[in-house]
């Protein structure tokens, strides 16, 4: 799918077992950047290549242009085709540092985060020859990327901001309401979400598990996750008016409950999302002063480094 006339989407379809016969309809987004050669965001499961290369060729290029992929973060349906797309085509592989350890090691992953069906996704573990930082500048000649930290869905998660197009590509960062809340940590996730909606001009939001947005909706985007966060946090604190703390099972079923959500939102993921909320369960409602724009932000640090991407 064409969004500018350099950048493309490719949606990726996949079926996740997520308990015996139990199975669930996923997609996710990579994205191509074309210029004088291809950048690619997120490789998507073990079966994207032949996706990928399918989409390049129909539009006239050839894959073995693309010479760098961006990982927005280590999880499996961003990474798991990067090994045989490297294989292939011989690209480097970018990834921010906090990120590099799941991706060059996924045994070492799934010991942490035993994902349904992880080894289905990913094909297999693969180097990361570029190391990325907060506010770096990758560039590509005619198009540069600026990289920002955004951790809280994974730590080494990053959004990628096209500067000349105004194109933000936030892979995981920004949660849908009433979809399961995926997070390592909730107060990061406030903040990086308020970090990306203080960019001051998005003409195309392109997220990994939505559709392409556009400047009428973005605003809502950005509103409706932050209090979807809200949302969350208050469920949790109200199951714990009954449930003490350490039960995260009954938490998380009672959050189920309340807000709606699908049964099998049960899993160590969403358990994960619940420890985070409740690790936080003094802030009560002024965990959420966050979303006021009171709150002072890290101070950006001007663009530093440079990266040129042959
Ligand atoms: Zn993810």
């Amino acid at each position: 799918m064409k969004i500018t006339d350099n950048i493309h989407a490719i949606r990726i379809p996949f079926n996740l077992e997520i308990a015996p016969g139990k199975i669930i309809n996923r997609f996710t987004y990579s994205y191509l950047i074309f210029g004088k050669n291809i950048c690619l965001i997120d490789c998507g499961i073990s079966s994207s290549k032949d996706i990928i290369f399918d989409y390049i060729r129909k539009i006239g290029r050839t894959p073995d242009e693309i010479k760098i992929a961006v990982l927005t973060h280590s999880h499996p349906d961003h990474i798991g085709g990067a090994f045989s797309i490297k294989r292939a085509v011989g690209c480097k592989i970018a990834a921010h540092s906090a990120a590099v350890k799941w991706i060059e090691d996924i045994s070492h992953q799934f010991s942490e985060r035993p994902v349904p069906s992880f080894y289905s996704i990913v094909e297999d573990s693969v180097d990361v020859d570029i190391v990325l930082k907060d506010n770096e500048i990758l560039d590509f000649g005619n198009k540069s990327l600026k990289v920002i930290h955004t951790p809280g869905h994974s730590k080494g998660h990053i959004s990628l901001f096209n500067i000349s197009d105004k194109v933000l590509f936030s892979g995981d960062c920004i949660p849908l309401p009433e979809t399961i809340p995926i997070y390592e940590d909730i107060i990061s996730s406030v903040k990086s979400v308020k970090i990306l909606e203080e960019i001051q001009r998005i003409d195309v939001l392109l997220s990994s598990w939505d559709e392409p947005r556009y400047p009428d909706s973005i605003p809502d985007i950005f509103n409706n996750s932050l209090e979807f966060f809200q949302k969350v946090h208050n469920s949790v604190l109200k199951a714990m008016d009954t449930i003490h703390y350490t039960d995260i099972g009954n938490i998380a079923n009672k959050v189920i409950e309340d807000l709606g959500l699908p049964a099998f939102a049960m899993n160590p993921l969403f358990f994960k999302s619940i420890e985070s909320h409740i690790r936080h369960r003094n802030c009560k409602n002024t965990l959420f002063i966050l979303i006021d724009r009171t709150v002072k932000y890290r101070k950006r640090r001007q663009d530093k480094c440079r990266l040129s991407i042959p």
